[in-house]
């Protein structure tokens, strides 16, 4: 029985990656010191595996920005465009094209955009969307994955060089011209594959992992041949080389059959997302194929449960032998902290319960060792952490099951229908048309990020803290005022993250000191662990969006995060379904919304930026998320009276397949970013007659540039063509805290000035 990894986190545990990349970047460290940054973390990362006793260890997981990315450069899938780096520098060779390719290039009288970047599946790791042209042709074109076999091979690790697969790559990427499918490119691949197989075979290598992932969504015949035609010729040309085929995110479900026949020496699934799947595989499952049982959570940081995880283990051996049974992480360790070990101030109890990357590994060992050497005392310490985990008080709240078991649909309904709410808000609000806002966040400068460090380290009294955040929140409302904006926010000053801020005040949550996981290139994010049961012990925004009221006449908004989003973004307990946390959130939310209610304010946004992004891969699924997150959000907003209003903000511009849902969370106003789309996502609402309020973004916030007031007026004369004036709202795409103040004041004057000029004209 093998121990098998597929991927191990490339940022370093103390995101030593992150800090060289940067440095070299700004000039600070040259390309040298960069490349030893690199091979240093490979180093360390390849010994951690040995040293954990794994059997299969990765190489070519390692990456400067994105694996994908590299595997273009490896193919010679280079755009045209980026060849003019290499030109202006011929001295400075292919690193610096590589870091255009990802980040886009402004020197040397350059300026050429960075390649797109996209989700990876539904995790928050972004990869560099590869381009490919009708006539495109591949070479191959790097030694990165030769090198850094030898480069393990000279420490005495043979390792299993990674490469992601032809058919996932070319589905990942996109045609940038018309007339043909980038599946029709297969064949010019295959040739470069079969080398880089030919030159890795001659140096030593006895297996080879083939990430194909697309595997765990729905597929077509055309992409199943696909997976045929690869697999069968890579077969076919190196009958001796070990082939691993990796899929994960999903169960293979209906490609259960195409997987287990493919040309491959073993099968690799993840059965933490789909452990359903295991009976049918071990039955569809061909002598001699292996199988990788991806039975440690790769996508969370919570220690296995060791007994669960035996009896698949167990179950494979009865049926297939142990010689073609592997232990492995559900996928790639990329999307875990590195190491929990690190961490020195979680709670002894919550500790005792989770596992990073690096224990993830000796959870394989462990695994192993159970099933192989019979060992009683790992299990049985094991089993007292899960217990511990199971009756924890810490984590069982029974009033907040007790609450959420008790729901009642009316609980999830606004007391009257949308219309007799905008007539009685129209009335009592009395705003002028298109009304004019901002999503929430002003510029957090360097002296707002400072303030809140220093409280944070005990620099600061509460009384200090909270006095120069009124200061704040003051000189905001008056600018506002001075702009003539008509439907005021307070800034959002005291918060970091829109997620953190409102986890630090919840119950049932912990945060790490150095659980960072890449999200793309050197940029990480410390997801906050969601541990038990949510509960919020007191007003958590209340007393800042009571202060910014009581400085205007104007309306002020208070400012939530929903529970979808909150859900979204942090690791989430794996002891309930998902829909239940959400559920939960949902209620602080709800208790929050109470409050500002009954402390006197008149209109709330709750944010939902994260919607989209938890959509589930496969489309019979998405019914059932949505409805859930539907009724989460119903369930955060319909406390309040009619009057009141609620808002919710959405940052992106694909709505067309999910607006049934968007219109079933009646919110009574939702603003959404559209002005790079130049308006056309509104077609979607009013192709769907969506009756609610709406304000589409007209002005890009992610750029520094200023539009001009007959921009706007033409982005708001055409959603005016779809949409009628009494729904209509002027606001920016999103929040504004990236921008400088010099920037945001006067993009906002234009705007305020384009909403009263096209007042005069309706
Ligand atoms: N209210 C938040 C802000 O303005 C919304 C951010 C977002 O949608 N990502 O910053
Ligand atoms: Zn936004």
């Amino acid at each position: 029985m093998l121990k098998n990894n597929l991927g191990y986190p490339r940022i370093g545990s103390h995101r030593e990656l992150k800090k060289a990349c940067e440095s070299y970047w700004t000039g600070k460290i040259s390309q040298q010191e960069l490349l030893e940054v690199g091979a240093s973390l490979r180093r360390q990362h390849w010994e951690l595996q040995r040293a954990a006793g794994i059997d299969l260890i990765p190489s070519n997981d390692f990456s400067l920005y994105d694996h994908v990315l590299d595997l273009s450069l490896t193919l010679d899938a280079v755009p045209e465009r980026y060849q003019a780096v290499l030109s202006a520098h011929p001295q400075n060779n292919a690193l610096d094209m590589y870091f255009a390719m990802a980040r886009g290039y402004q020197k040397d009288g350059l300026d050429i955009k960075a390649m797109e970047m996209t989700k990876w599946f539904d995790t928050n790791y972004h990869y560099i969307v590869p381009e490919f042209t009708k006539n495109q042709s591949f070479r191959l074109a790097s030694d990165k994955i030769f090198n850094e076999f030898e480069e393990a091979l000279q420490l005495g690790i043979l390792t299993k060089p990674v490469l992601l697969g032809p058919v996932s790559y070319l589905l990942l990427g996109k045609e940038k011209e018309e007339g043909f499918h980038r599946l029709d490119l297969l064949p010019k691949l295959l040739p470069i594959y079969s080398q880089i197989l030919e030159r890795l075979h001659a140096a030593g290598a006895e297996w080879v992992q083939f990430d194909e992932p697309c595997l765990a969504l729905d597929l077509t015949y055309k992409e199943k041949d696909a997976l045929r035609l690869a697999y069968g010729t890579i077969r076919a040309q190196f009958p001796t080389l070990k082939t691993l085929l990796t899929t994960y995110f999903d169960g293979l479900r209906d490609n259960i059959l195409t997987a287990s026949h493919l040309s491959v020496c073993a099968l690799h699934v993840d059965l933490v997302r789909f452990p359903s799947q295991f009976d049918d595989l071990l039955v569809a499952l061909k002598e001699p194929m292996s199988l990788s049982l991806g039975i440690i959570d790769g996508r969370n940081v919570w220690k296995n449960d060791y007994a669960k995880s035996l009896q698949f283990i167990q179950k494979a051996v009865a049926k297939l032998g142990s010689d073609r049974v592997m232990i492995a992480p559900s996928c790639s360790l990329l999307h875990c902290p590195a190491d929990l070990a690190l961490e020195k101030d979680l709670p002894h109890e919550i500790k005792n319960w989770l596992a990073f990357a690096k224990q993830k590994l000796d959870e394989i060992t462990d695994l192993y060792d159970i099933s192989v050497n019979n060992n009683v005392n790992v299990l049985t310490e094991n089993q007292a952490a899960l217990m511990s985990r199971r009756t924890s008080p810490l984590i069982h709240k029974q009033h907040v099951k007790k609450r959420v078991a008790e729901l009642k649909e009316k609980d999830t309904q606004r007391k009257s229908p949308f219309e007799v709410r905008q007539s009685k808000q129209k009335f009592l609000l009395n705003l002028p048309l298109f009304p004019t806002t901002t999503i929430g966040s002003f510029p957090q400068t360097e002296d707002v990020r400072q303030l809140r460090a220093n409280y944070k380290k005990g620099e600061l009294t509460p009384k200090q803290y909270d006095t120069a955040i009124e200061e704040h929140i003051q000189k905001a409302v008056m600018w506002q005022e001075e702009l003539g904006l008509d439907v005021l926010v307070h800034g959002e000053f005291e918060r970091n993250d829109m997620v953190e801020y409102f986890g630090e005040q919840l119950e049932g949550y912990v945060f790490t000191q150095n659980g960072w996981v890449q999200s793309y290139g050197s940029r990480c994010v410390k997801p906050p662990i969601l541990y038990g049961d949510i509960e919020r012990p007191r007003p958590m925004t209340v007393r800042w969006t009571v202060y910014a009221q009581s400085l205007t006449q104007k309306y002020m908004k208070g400012m939530l995060t929903g529970p979808i989003t909150i859900l979204q973004w942090s690791f989430v307990r794996d002891d309930q379904p998902r829909s239940d946390t959400m559920m939960q959130l949902a209620l602080a939310i709800r208790d929050e919304v109470t409050d500002l209610e009954k402390a006197g304010i008149k209109i709330i946004q709750i944010d939902e930026a994260a919607i989209r992004e938890g959509l589930p891969l496969r489309k019979s699924d998405r019914k059932a998320y949505l409805d859930h997150a539907v009724e989460a959000f119903r369930l955060s907003a319909s406390v309040v009276r009619d009057e009141t209003q609620i808002h919710t903000h959405m940052c992106y511009s694909e709505f067309s397949d999910i607006i049934e849902n968007i219109a079933a969370m009646d919110a009574d106003v939702i603003t959404i970013e559209t002005s790079r789309s130049q308006m056309e996502l509104l077609d979607d609402f009013a192709g769907f007659n969506y009756p609610n309020e709406i304000g589409p973004g007209v002005y890009d916030i992610h750029s520094p540039r200023v539009p001009t007031v007959e921009e706007m007026i033409g982005l708001l004369k055409k959603a005016l063509t779809v949409l009628p004036a009494a729904n209509l709202w002027v606001n920016p795409d999103c929040g504004l805290k990236t921008r400088k103040w010099s920037e945001t004041e006067a993009a906002l004057k234009n705007m305020v000035e384009a909403a009263g000029r096209i007042r005069s004209l309706v």
